[in-house]
């Protein structure tokens, strides 16, 4: 039977994903904008949550050409140099805003303690134990839940976009029993995360699966360089199938180290990603092994479970003490950088729809996304796609008032 609660609900913004992306979008909007949000799972089931090194960000002025300069080379020089200004020079801004929503970042001596990542030439990564996604995702959730004007269905999958006259104007969404249901609204933002789910070998949920973009080209909006698949060179190696548990980059930007079967260093730790993972394979096919060996024994080890305690017990779990031992490691699919075709406000090429997030191409990236960038790239473009809806919104407004009083006047 249908359920009249779902059927017909008109909003002024929906947005599908409950990551990152989709939480900050919706908390930069005025609280008279009525906003529904979905998702497929429960709403703490994105790679948001699981996002382990940190947040990459201006640590200084002096700072900017360097970061610049290291997303720019990580991604083979083919990034949109517009939108990698837009997403730096923004990056503090966006840091102040997760303060206020409480967010906690790791501190020494009451100053920011940076953590540096491969590719990156300074430390300028700012995280929270080994947990930053959680942390950022949690309290922006928090937030949402927190907000009148914002409401949540989760284990609400989208299905479809209504897409009359070609422009996006509402989602069809499954109900409970498999029902669908149409919810409508002026604006539509695809946050749907990434493409692993469609691999053996992926660090993200497996429910993620490409939808938006699957949705989006249905529809008619244009989709770019799906070939830009991040294999990400450090997951912990495990012969059973199921998620890859991530081994985050910050582990080798604080002296882990890879070893070869003949526990010699083969590769500088701290390649960008691709190249990493090309010389990771290489070793591999060398040692007729499916992984290689990373150690940690250029740390303190007592600071390990301090430093990085998710990866301290999953390894332990799983028979290996970080403290004492190496462990091994294989790469595996990471990160999506093209998807469905935006602007830097997040405008996608059918009218209505936006994308934002994992599922969005605004070209930040290049060929190869920089460690750190993607949290920070989502909460820069989300922002400014809640402002640029929010404009059209009050836009609007003002020139249904002014027709209003044409009418009356005349
Ligand atoms: C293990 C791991 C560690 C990482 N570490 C870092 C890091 O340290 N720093 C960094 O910058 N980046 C990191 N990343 C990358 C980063 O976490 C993600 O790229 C980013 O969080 C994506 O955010 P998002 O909001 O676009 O998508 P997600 O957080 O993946 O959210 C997608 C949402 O869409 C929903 N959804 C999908 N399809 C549908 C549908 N059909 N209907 C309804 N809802 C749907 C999902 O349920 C989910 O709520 C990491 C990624 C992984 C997997």
């Amino acid at each position: 039977m249908k359920n009249h609660f779902l059927e017909n609900r008109q909003y002024d913004v929906i947005i599908v994903g409950t990551g990152i992306a989709g939480l900050f979008c919706s908390l930069n909007f005025p609280d008279d904008i009525r906003i529904l949000i979905l998702t497929k799972e429960a709403a703490d089931r994105g790679n948001s949550f699981l996002a382990q090194g940190g947040i990459s960000v201006l640590k200084n002025p002096e700072d900017y050409h360097s970061f610049f300069n290291d997303t720019m080379k990580a991604g083979h020089y083919k990034n949109c140099p517009q939108a990698v200004h837009t997403m730096i020079r923004s990056s503090t801004e966006i840091i102040s805003d997760l303060v206020r929503f409480n967010v906690q970042f790791e501190k020494e001596n009451d100053q920011w303690h940076y953590t540096r990542e491969g590719g990156h030439s300074s430390a300028r990564t700012l995280h929270h134990e080994d947990l930053t996604g959680k942390e950022i995702s949690g309290k922006l959730l928090q937030a949402a839940r927190m907000r009148k004007n914002i409401e949540i269905l989760e284990f609400t999958p989208v299905v479809d976009l209504v897409c009359p006259d070609q422009s996006c104007k509402g989602v069809i969404i499954t109900g409970p029993s498999g029902e669908k249901y149409s919810c409508r609204a002026e604006h539509v933002v695809l946050a749907t995360g990434g493409i692993g789910g469609l691999y053996t070998h992926s660090t993200n949920y497996p429910h993620l699966t490409g939808d938006g973009m699957k949705l989006a080209e249905k529809n008619g909006a244009a989709l770019e360089n799906l070939h830009l698949v991040q294999i990400h060179p450090t997951s912990f190696y495990s012969p059973t199938s199921g998620r890859r548990f991530l081994i985050s980059e910050s582990v080798r930007g604080e002296g882990g180290i890879l070893l070869n079967k003949q526990k010699e260093r083969f590769v500088d730790e701290l390649l960008p990603r691709d190249l990493l993972t090309e010389a990771i394979r290489k070793q591999m096919i060398k040692d007729d092994l499916p992984y290689v060996s990373l150690s940690l024994e250029t740390m303190d080890a007592k600071t390990i479970p301090k430093r990085f305690p998710a990866i301290y017990r999953h390894c332990l779990e799983n028979g290996y003490d970080l403290m004492q031992e190496p462990i091994p490691v294989t790469p595996a699919q990471h990160y999506l950088m093209g998807g469905i075709q935006v602007d830097l406000e997040g405008q996608a090429s059918l009218k209505g729809l936006y994308a934002i997030g994992e599922t969005s191409s605004n070209r930040v990236h290049g060929l190869n996304r920089l460690a750190g960038n993607s949290l920070l790239e989502s909460l820069v473009f989300s922002k400014r796609a809640a402002i640029n809806i929010s404009n059209k919104i009050r836009r609007k407004d003002e020139e249904d008032d002014f027709c209003h009083y044409d009418a009356i006047k005349y």
